[in-house]
């Protein structure tokens, strides 16, 4: 496989360290609030790695981290803890928000198909070791004590911006936003790896450590659990754009330092998912989320669909038509794999089958090009062959796009057969559902979503549950 190494800035043959097994490591969520579906675009993307790699045969151990404590407002060290803020916000206590946060981030990613990592560690799980990780920086010289706060000393570096297109300009960021510059790094570039109280005093959780009480920052949550779950040396690191620069920058200073070596081998970025105002953020309070997809009746996978039509080193615009066109893409799929005989007993052409691994394999060996390996799904429902191997040839890619054609295929057919058998309209409440499930129709058709919404709602009050699909919608009746 080859992928695009954001440190060398090229396309490399992915080498693991060991022959079979790869460690990867991918940043997860600050659990102040719902994650975005530009986030979910970086988890989308990382989760196709994911599987792509344990298609391919290999061993994956996939860490991911949880940020519950730390990660100011500003990358540059400045501002408040974002989970303070959230909490604030809320009325709750960090904890509280970051067990909510963190449900639903999961509670997302199960709906968006995205395999759960090996191991989720939330970073105030690891406090010791991140104790233990500064203190062998300070004692190598790594990193000095100022203003009653450990910051890492960028200047004993032979090399340390390593990622292109950033500069040391980045840094004044934080000075950009009105927040003030620290005065007490001896360089710029340098970050803290632990704030003590007294500098915030706001800040709820605090530990006890050699320099007194406080709590780490960042950057050292991800170096210290990626070494603590996949040891000193790293395969691949992930993350979205943003994450490159100071993040990705200062976690590599940091284990480099500590380890004398050479730390991860592969880092893989994720571009962003913007709107036409800019990027989508976390912190501008307006974004989107995967709740609010399904109340408007999109199918979170015709998301996932919308993402993998798209590289993901390309900047992906999302907007309600093209989210409509992928959904509408997706629908068609589904009634494309609807019309075949899915209860086939027909015999499996494997020559046929080898040929349409090889496109796929092709395209995600290729840099993770998830929309050659899309196309390799219509070239099976277009090519010459039985119904048998169309079907095993879709249930293969199926465990990497994870967009349950199959499945959903059959499902609509079965509801075909319900909805052949739906009563007649004499019965005034089925009336009444049919005027209703017009009605909305109507309504969405005039982009009139909160009145389609409230349809929706009212019907699923009365036990009515829609379901929408191609031909049209249909409905069941609970209880
Ligand atoms: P955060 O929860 O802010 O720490 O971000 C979680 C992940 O989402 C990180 O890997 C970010 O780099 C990534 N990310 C943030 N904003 C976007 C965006 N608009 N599009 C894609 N990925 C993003
Ligand atoms: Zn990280």
């Amino acid at each position: 496989m080859f992928i695009y190494n954001s440190l060398s800035h090229r396309k490399e043959e992915f080498v693991p360290v060991v022959p079979g097994h790869v460690s990867m490591y991918t940043c997860g969520p600050t659990v102040y609030h719902f994650a975005h579906i530009g986030n979910l675009r970086t988890y989308i993307m990382e989760d196709i790695l994911d599987r792509y790699l344990r298609y391919s045969g290999y061993d994956v151990k996939r860490v991911m981290n949880i940020t519950d404590v730390g990660h100011l407002t500003s990358d540059a060290d400045t501002g408040e803890d974002k989970m303070l803020k959230g909490a604030r916000r809320e009325h709750k206590t960090v904890m509280e928000i970051a067990d909510f946060y963190t449900k639903a981030f999961f509670a997302d990613c199960e709906k968006l198909h995205i395999r759960m990592p090996d191991v989720i560690e939330p970073a105030t799980h690891c406090i010791d070791d991140f104790i233990r990780v500064i203190s062998k920086l300070l004692e190598t010289g790594y990193a000095y004590a100022a203003g009653g706060n450990i910051y890492f000393d960028t200047s004993k570096l032979s090399q340390y911006y390593v990622f292109h297109g950033f500069t040391e300009e980045d840094l004044e960021v934080g000075v950009r936003e009105g927040v003030e510059a620290d005065s007490n790094k001896k360089n710029k570039a340098d970050f803290v790896l632990w704030f003590t109280k007294s500098k915030f005093d706001g800040q709820e959780l605090n530990w006890d450590s050699p320099w007194g009480r406080g709590y780490p920052g960042w950057h050292i949550e991800c170096s210290c659990i990626s070494m603590k779950h996949l040891g000193e040396r790293l395969d691949i690191h992930c993350g979205g754009i943003d994450n490159a620069f100071p993040h990705h920058t200062n976690e590599i200073a940091q284990c480099e330092a500590y380890l004398g070596h050479k730390w991860c081998n592969y880092w893989m970025h994720v571009l962003h998912l913007n709107t036409n105002a800019g990027k989508m953020s976390k912190s501008s309070g307006e974004f989107l989320t995967v709740s609010l997809l399904e109340e408007k009746g999109y199918d979170p996978l015709a998301y996932r669909l919308f993402c993998l039509q798209s590289h993901y080193r390309k900047i992906l615009v999302f907007s309600w038509e093209n989210l409509d066109n992928a959904a509408k893409t997706y629908d068609k799929l589904i009634g494309r794999v609807a019309q075949l005989d899915l209860d086939t007993k027909e015999p499996v052409d494997n020559v046929a089958l080898d040929e349409f691994k090889r496109a796929f394999v092709a395209a995600l060996d290729n840099d993770l090009n998830s929309s050659l390996a899309v196309t390799a799904v219509y070239d099976v429902l277009k090519a010459n062959v039985n119904d048998a191997t169309k079907i095993a040839a879709l249930n293969d890619f199926d465990q990497v796009l994870c967009l349950d054609l199959v499945a959903s295929a059959k499902k609509r057919q079965s509801e075909k057969d319900v909805s052949a058998e739906t009563p007649a309209s004499d019965d005034p409440f089925i009336a009444y559902i049919q005027e209703q499930i017009q009605k909305r129709a109507d309504a969405k058709k005039n982009k009139d979503y909160a009145t389609a919404d409230a349809i929706r709602n009212d019907l699923a009050e009365k036990g009515v549950v829609l379901i929408d699909s191609k031909e049209g919608t249909t409905f069941q009746i609970k209880g």
